[in-house]
């Protein structure tokens, strides 16, 4: 233990709560479904494979949406691999979806980072990274693709620390890469893995061996390449620092292995890793205190909703990460929001491809709870503590459109709808204090397209979005009387959110400026927390 606390139950101590970020097409589909495999979840691969390419356009995408079903269960999925139980809970890839992604992140207790060994730090990575940052979550990282023609290992490694200022530690050393890819050097156990190209789903073969003096090296790696390979390790072990789990978990250090996902190459090095350096479950913040895992009072927080995994049924699935305690299924949990009590009956454990009935979940775990909309992202469910849990962001749009139903005589049906994404968290719905209609704000264009078929699919309601005299929304929060002088004077830009909150709508920077400088004791964010 790294800190002063009591080792934890073996039942907590053994999960592993983590997200896989990556740039679109690094391979973390790939990557998710070799875990799944390895993990016993899957029997082949190529089950989660429609999801990855259903991201590929706009209408599949859609489509895909349409069909909940696919990425519901795929949102979080557990499964064992050797002594520990991995939870991993899936980030969606698409860029518009960023606030998803970033929720998501708040439920896990380290990250696997994907990198494309030809490409390196992409745009994507370095802002998904910036988010783990935020929370100084333990980032594992995974170069992919190493069969293919690959950039130069230390300049991959100079890469990483220099864009994204952490130290990286290599567990792993490739050994040639495109054609000559042969394998890696397992810098942590001192061993060969050589990869067969045969055989994609087959375990590598391993070659003990008492390290890098051992003549039977020389058996499977030609003279030349070997060379190289020594060189390389007595230079990295010369500029670059060993593995410190410590590091790790505090994110400052971040180890690297190199494989090649669809190889199935340097899957299994990398979930020893995860097993065995990743972090045990954490504690988690409320407004009120630190909830550890190990309290024997079961508490979560919701952290993400999705709605009609079966559109016959207007149910919902809010995901919840445990905090602490051990769940057992029928649990009466209160439901700190509303100050009800709710039967947990039906919980739902993502097993892969298949919904199972959770009958019981520890601290660490994510379960889903079917329910007709009483939950909300941020809620709070304890054993009676009126806690609040922090952390959830909500993030300000960028994208702003006003909406119209079709007919409207269906105005009341579209506030319903618009609601309901809003409850979500598919969306910001803003009623401007002026004028009858709605704003909505995404993050990312395509959200509008998904909204628009969905309101159409599951409300039988035709929309419209049309452009809107906004492009950018700050929450405002200040004493009251400050509050109304601002709101009497910029009413044309004032709305309330879905919440009830006061929201400040504007296309100019400088109007935001603006009010910072006039208004010294508002306060004016882009994001707000969930609770
Ligand atoms: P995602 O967008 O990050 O989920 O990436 P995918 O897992 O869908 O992979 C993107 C593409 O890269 C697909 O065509 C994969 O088959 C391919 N790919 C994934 N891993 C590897 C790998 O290790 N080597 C090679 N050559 N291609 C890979």
């Amino acid at each position: 233990m790294l800190d002063n606390r009591p080792p934890l139950p073996p039942e907590i101590a053994r999960r592993r709560t983590f997200a896989i970020i990556a740039h679109p097409d690094a391979g973390k589909t790939t990557l998710t479904e070799k875990f799944l495999l390895f993990g016993g979840a899957i029997q082949m691969a190529g089950q989660v494979r429609a999801k990855g390419e259903a991201r590929r356009t706009r209408s599949d995408f859609i489509k895909m949406e349409q069909e909940r079903g696919i990425s519901v269960s795929a949102s979080a999925m557990s499964f064992d691999f050797k002594e520990f139980r991995f939870n991993l809970v899936d980030t969606p890839g698409h860029s518009d979806f960023s606030e998803d992604t970033y929720r998501t992140l708040t439920a896990v207790d380290a990250a696997v980072m994907v990198i494309d060994g030809a490409k390196g730090v992409e745009s994507q990575t370095r802002k998904l990274f910036e988010v783990c940052r935020l929370r100084d979550l333990p980032i594992l990282t995974f170069c992919n693709k190493m069969d293919r023609e690959a950039r130069d290992t230390f300049e991959i490694i100079d890469e990483i620390q220099e864009n994204l200022a952490i130290d990286v530690s290599p567990a792993s050393w490739p050994i040639g890469s495109g054609r000559d890819f042969l394998g890696c050097y397992d810098i942590l156990n001192d061993r060969l893995e050589l990869m067969d190209r045969a055989d994609r789903n087959r375990v590598v073969e391993t070659i003990e061996i008492k390290g890098l003096g051992d003549p039977k090296l020389a058996q499977h790696i030609p003279a030349a390449m070997l060379a190289k390979l020594r060189e390389e390790l007595e230079m990295a072990r010369e500029l670059l620092p060993p593995l410190n789990r410590e590091a790790l978990l505090n994110g400052s250090m971040t180890p690297i292995w190199f494989g090649s996902a669809i190889n199935s190459f340097g899957v299994k090095e990398l979930m020893d890793g995860i097993g065995k350096f990743g972090p045990e479950p954490q504690p988690q913040p409320t407004a009120e205190r630190k909830v550890a895992p190990e309290e024997t009072a079961v508490t979560g927080v919701v952290f993400k909703v999705q709605a009609n995994m079966d559109p016959k049924h207007r149910d919902r699935v809010a995901f919840v990460r445990l905090a602490s305690g051990h769940f057992e299924r029928g649990m009466k949990l209160h439901h700190v929001r509303s100050k009800k009590i709710m039967a947990i009956s039906n919980p739902v454990l993502f097993l892969a491809a298949d919904r199972e009935l959770a009958e019981e979940a520890w601290a660490g775990d994510i379960i889903g709870i079917p329910n007709h909309g009483q939950l909300r992202i941020g809620d709070a469910l304890t054993q009676g503590e009126a806690l609040r849990f922090t952390g959830i962001p909500s993030f300000a749009p960028e994208l702003l459109q006003g909406v119209r139903a079709g007919d409207p005589m269906k105005a009341k049906h579209l506030e319903k709808a618009l609601l309901q994404f809003a409850e979500e968290g598919a969306a910001k719905v803003f009623k401007p204090a002026i004028g009858s209609g709605y704003i909505v704000g995404v993050v990312g264009a395509l959200q509008f397209d998904v909204l628009a078929s969905r309101i159409e699919q599951e409300y039988s309601l035709p929309v419209r979005f049309e452009p809107s005299q906004f492009t950018s929304a700050r929450w405002v929060r200040g004493p009251k009387a400050e509050m109304e002088k601002f709101m009497s004077v910029n009413k044309g830009h004032i709305a309330q959110d879905s919440d009830g909150d006061t929201v400040f709508l504007t296309r100019l920077q400088w109007d935001i400026d603006r009010i910072i400088r006039d208004y010294p004791e508002l306060k004016l964010t882009a994001t707000k927390e969930m609770m």
